[in-house]
C-alpha cells in the first residue's frame, strides 16, 4: 500500500485550488461536499466556477496562485491542465510544506483524490493508487446500489446516540445493539417515519436491550476450505463475521483470516515453524473457556471440519461443559484437489467409491486394507501423504498395484501458488523428495489429471 488512506479534518480549513476549467471543476464538485474553505485561483475561471463564487460556496482569486498564497493553506490541487503551470505550482507547494495533488499526475502527488460514496456521515472512499480508475469507478457504482441513503441519516441520529448506548457493556452487547439498529429496526422507522422517527426508535430498542438477558457463548466449527477464501460457504463468511473469537489451525490462509472482524481475538493453535502445537486438552478448554464466558468463538479448521480434523474431542469437550455447538460444512483437500485436475473423485463403472486415508496417524505410518485400494480402478485420496510415500507405495505394490497406477500430487490446492505433479506408482517416493514440496499436498491415488496423458516422464509437473 503505496498511498495510505486517511480521512482528514479539513472543517473551517483552507484548500486551495490551481486552475478554472474542467480538471478543476470536477475536483471542486468533490470538495464541496467537505466543510473545507476553498479557493479557487484562476485568470480565466469556467462559468461554474464563478457561479459556485457568487453563490459563496468558494472564493474565487482571479489571477495564478503565488507563493504568499499558500500560507495556512492544508491542501493543494495543481488543476491548470498544463504541465508547465502545474509544476510550477507543485514547486511551489513543496517549497511551502503544503500537500499537493497534481491532477493525473500520480507521481508528482502527495495524495491522490479518491472516488467516493458518500452517505455523510459514512464515506466510503476507493482507491486504486492510480492502477485501475475504471474499477474504481464500478466498485464506487456497486456501492452507490447497495448502500440505502437511508443510511446517511441513520448514522447521523446514532452519532448522537452514541452516549447512550454506553450503558451496553462494550463489546458484543452494544455491537448487536448497533447492528439491529441499521440492519432492521432503524431502516424499518425510517421507511415510515423518515429522520424524525429514528430517536424515538433507538430509545426503544436500547430499553429492550439493556432488559435483555446475559449472552450465552457458541462455539462453531467451521470448516474453512483448502485456501481460497472464495470457497468459504456463506455460513462460514457469516459465522466469522460474528465471531468474538477465532481459534484456527496453521493451514487456514491469511485471506480468510482477513473476513474476520478487526477487534475479534484472532488465536493461532496450529505448528508454527517447528514450535509444536497447542496440545488438544489446552485448545479444549480454550474453547470452553471462551465460550462459558458469553463469547462467539469459531473453531476454524482447514478443509472440512470432520475430515482429520480431531473434530469429535473438541465437540466432546463442549458437550462435556454444556456449551452449545454447531458443525458448518467445508470444501475438504480431496475436493478441491480433484476439482484442480477436472477428474471426478467417483467414476461410473469404474469405482463407484472413493476412500479418504491419512499417510500416518498417531502411532506413524498409518496401515490400512492394501489388498483392498491396490485393486485395478480404486480412488483414494491421502491425506498427510508426503513422508509417507515410500512406504504406501512399497505398501501398493507388495499387495499388487500395477506400477503404472496413476497417482495425482496436489500441492497448495485452490490457492495461487498450487503446483500439480502427475506420475505413476512406481516412481511416486522419488517424485515427491524432487518436488520439494513446502505446502501442504494431496495425493490422489488413481487419478491422473485430465491432460495430463500427453506428458512423459520425466516431466510430469504440469500447470493447470
Ligand atoms: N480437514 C482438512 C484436512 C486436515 S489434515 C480437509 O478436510 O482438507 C491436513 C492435510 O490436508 C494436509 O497434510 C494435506 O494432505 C491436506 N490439505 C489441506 N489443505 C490442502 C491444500 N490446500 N492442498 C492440498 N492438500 C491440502
Amino acid at each position: 500500500m503505496k498511498h495510505f488512506p486517511i480521512f482528514l479534518d479539513v472543517e473551517g480549513r483552507d484548500i486551495a485550488v490551481s486552475g478554472g476549467d474542467e480538471a478543476a471543476l470536477a475536483k471542486l464538485r468533490l470538495l464541496a461536499k467537505s466543510d473545507a474553505r476553498l479557493t479557487v485561483y484562476s485568470a480565466a475561471p469556467h462559468a461554474d466556477i464563478r457561479n459556485l463564487a457568487a453563490s459563496g460556496e468558494l472564493a474565487l482569486v482571479p489571477r495564478a496562485i503565488k507563493a504568499a498564497d499558500l500560507a495556512g493553506k492544508v491542501l493543494v490541487y495543481a488543476a491548470n491542465e498544463d504541465a508547465d503551470e502545474d509544476e510550477r505550482v507543485v514547486t511551489l507547494a513543496r517549497t511551502a510544506g503544503v500537500l499537493v495533488n497534481h491532477v493525473d499526475n500520480l507521481d508528482t502527488s502527495d495524495f491522490i483524490t479518491p472516488a467516493v460514496v458518500d452517505r455523510d456521515p459514512v464515506v466510503v472512499a476507493i482507491g486504486t493508487e492510480g492502477a485501475a480508475p475504471v474499477l474504481a469507478r464500478t466498485i464506487k457504482a456497486e456501492l452507490e446500489e447497495s448502500l440505502s441513503p437511508a443510511l446517511g441519516p441513520l448514522a447521523r441520529v446514532a452519532k448522537g446516540f452514541r452516549h447512550l448506548a454506553k450503558s451496553l457493556p462494550f463489546g458484543r452487547k452494544r455491537r448487536t445493539f448497533w447492528s439491529d439498529y441499521y440492519s432492521r429496526v432503524g431502516p424499518r422507522a425510517y421507511d415510515k417515519g423518515g429522520e424524525a422517527a429514528l430517536a424515538g426508535t433507538l430509545e426503544h430498542l436500547l430499553a429492550e436491550h439493556v432488559n435483555a438477558g446475559p449472552d450465552i457463548g457458541t462455539v462453531t466449527f467451521v470448516g474453512s476450505g483448502p485456501g481460497d477464501p472464495e470457497l468459504l460457504t456463506l455460513k462460514a463468511r457469516r459465522a466469522l463475521h460474528d465471531a468474538d473469537v477465532v481459534i484456527h489451525d496453521r493451514l487456514v490462509t491469511a485471506g480468510i483470516l482477513d473476513l474476520a472482524r478487526r477487534e475479534a481475538l484472532i488465536v493461532n493453535v496450529g505448528k508454527q515453524g517447528f514450535a509444536p502445537s497447542t496440545p488438544q486438552a489446552e485448545i479444549n478448554a480454550l474453547l470452553v473457556r471462551h465460550a462459558s464466558a458469553g463469547r462467539q468463538v469459531v473453531r476454524l479448521k482447514s478443509g472440512d471440519a470432520t475430515v482429520f480434523g480431531r473434530l469429535d474431542e473438541e465437540v466432546d469437550a463442549c458437550a462435556a461443559a454444556g456449551v452449545s455447538c454447531s458443525v458448518i460444512p467445508g470444501i475438504t483437500a480431496a475436493s478441491a484437489a480433484a476439482a484442480s485436475i477436472g477428474r471426478s473423485l467417483t467414476r461410473r463403472r469404474c469405482n463407484s467409491s472413493v476412500r479418504l486415508i491419512t499417510g500416518h496417524d498417531v502411532e506413524g505410518y498409518a496401515e490400512h486394507d492394501w489388498r483392498a485400494l491396490a485393486r485395478p480402478g480404486e480412488v483414494t485420496a491421502i491425506y498427510m501423504g508426503k513422508k509417507s510415500a515410500r512406504f504406501l507405495q512399497g505398501r501398493l505394490m507388495m499387495h499388487g498395484a500395477a506400477p503404472d497406477t496413476p497417482v495425482t500430487i496436489v500441492e497448495n490446492a485452490t490457492r495461487g501458488d498450487q503446483r500439480v505433479i502427475a506420475t505413476e506408482l512406481a516412481y511416486l517416493s522419488e517424485d515427491i523428495g524432487e518436488a520439494d514440496l513446502t505446502g501442504p499436498a494431496l495425493v490422489l491415488y488413481g487419478l491422473a489429471p485430465r491432460d495430463a496423458e500427453a506428458i512423459a516422464r520425466p516431466k510430469r509437473e504440469i500447470v493447470l
